[in-house]
């Protein structure tokens, strides 16, 4: 699959050919797959899903899941219902695909015929699943998802209880999960984990017994205790970093070079980019390339490309379309028209680009646009 006019565009995706495209993004299906069984590893016989919400976090989820299902990965999460219809479309029927989000009330119809597994937030949602149960005339796969201290989704202690304690609630649902989520799993001191991890505990109590899944990528790390029965990573399998004060375990996923669109010399005193944040002061060579804030490369993320392990600083401010470079470093004539410059790469992780824009490499990985070739490589 190293040409991506052979393989399903991402949706929304202008699927620029590489001749035409101002950048390439390269996404190593083989490295997601190593990044999963490291995992695996560390997990030692409990099961993982993959996370792939979001189009796999920008990389394209039918072409993750597909990888990962090579691993023996059968259960996906997905946010947003019509992200789990897309999938169910490219991956079939067999694997496990839970909606993070739970089903819009009026859509449980829709979700019933992609066989998507609900994640129940709320006693209203678990009563409409229970409706779409008797409507399908079959049991419906469900997680059902309690709030041990985020507070963002899942069901409150009190209604975990009142639920718990009515033996018609789960009527016709097949309870494939109990799960909660982590607020500071990459905070391995905080004492929050250990809080949750209890309330978790005790909410479960209260449930019908079913596998329990707390773990997302950082929470794997948290040692034995928060693994359960399956843990549920997605940014690890893409790369980023899920231990921040430690190195990071993963191998790196995803390269992102831009192309040389014209060099110049620039004269002593020359104003360079919007507002002239930049003056050479003394004769300098510059390069323009192609990538900008309209690719989703965040104005503020980095601050200098790469060019065979030569650092190429940003002269100036980010465009929409192009960045230019200063290009000294480099003997005269080095780098051409339609040269590659590295913007994301072995010089430069998700991560160091991240931090530099003072966000995290979740958002740019999910920021990354649909303008650029995508060549999907499997090592
Ligand atoms: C996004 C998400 C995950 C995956 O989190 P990572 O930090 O990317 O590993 C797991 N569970 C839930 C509920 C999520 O929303």
């Amino acid at each position: 699959m190293d040409d991506a006019s052979k393989s399903t565009p991402p949706e929304g995706s202008t699927a620029a050919s590489a001749a035409a495209a101002g950048a390439i993004l390269t996404i190593d299906l083989g490295a997601i797959r190593e990044n999963y069984r490291r995992l695996t590893t560390r997990l030692n016989g409990v099961r993982c899903a993959g996370v792939v919400k979001a189009d796999g976090y920008g990389l394209g989820a039918g072409h993750v899941a597909a990888a990962l299902m090579k691993e023996g990965c059968d259960s996906f999460f997905v946010a947003l219902l019509g992200e789990g219809v897309a999938l169910r479309n490219v991956l079939g029927p067999g694997a496990s695909v839970f909606v993070l989000n739970g089903i819009p009330p009026g859509a449980e119809r829709d979700a019933v015929a992609a066989d998507l597994s609900a994640v129940i937030n709320s006693p209203e949602q678990l009563a409409a699943w229970r409706t779409a149960a008797r409507g399908a005339g079959r049991r419906l796969p469900a997680a059902v998802q309690v709030d041990s201290g985020m507070s963002r989704l899942g069901m409150a202690s009190g209604d975990v209880e009142r639920i718990g304690a009515d033996p018609r609630a789960f009527e016709g649902i097949d309870i494939r999960l109990v799960m909660s989520h982590l607020a500071c799993a990459d905070e391995p001191d905080n004492p929050a984990n250990e809080r949750q991890r209890l309330a978790f505990e005790r909410m479960r109590l209260m449930l019908p017994a079913a596998p329990a899944t707390l773990a997302n990528s950082s929470g794997i790390f948290l040692g034995q205790s928060f693994h359960y029965d399956l843990a549920r990573p997605g940014a690890a399998l893409y790369g980023i970093n899920p231990t921040p004060s430690e190195p990071n375990p993963m191998l790196p996923v995803v390269g992102l070079q831009a192309k040389v669109v014209q060099t110049r010399l620039l004269e002593a005193g020359a104003g360079v980019g919007y507002g002239h944040t930049f003056h050479a002061a003394a004769p300098m060579t510059a390069a323009t390339i192609s990538l900008g804030y309209a690719d989703g490369w965040h104005r503020r993320a980095a601050s200098a490309a790469w060019f065979g392990g030569v650092r190429l600083p940003f002269l100036g401010r980010v465009s929409m379309d192009s960045i230019i470079l200063d290009i000294s470093a480099l003997p005269p004539g080095t780098l051409k028209e339609g040269d590659l410059v590295d913007m994301l790469g072995p010089s430069q992780s998700v991560d160091d680009a991240a931090g530099h824009a003072g966000t995290i490499g979740y958002e740019i990985l999910t920021s990354l646009g649909p303008r650029f070739h995508r060549r999907y490589v499997d090592g």
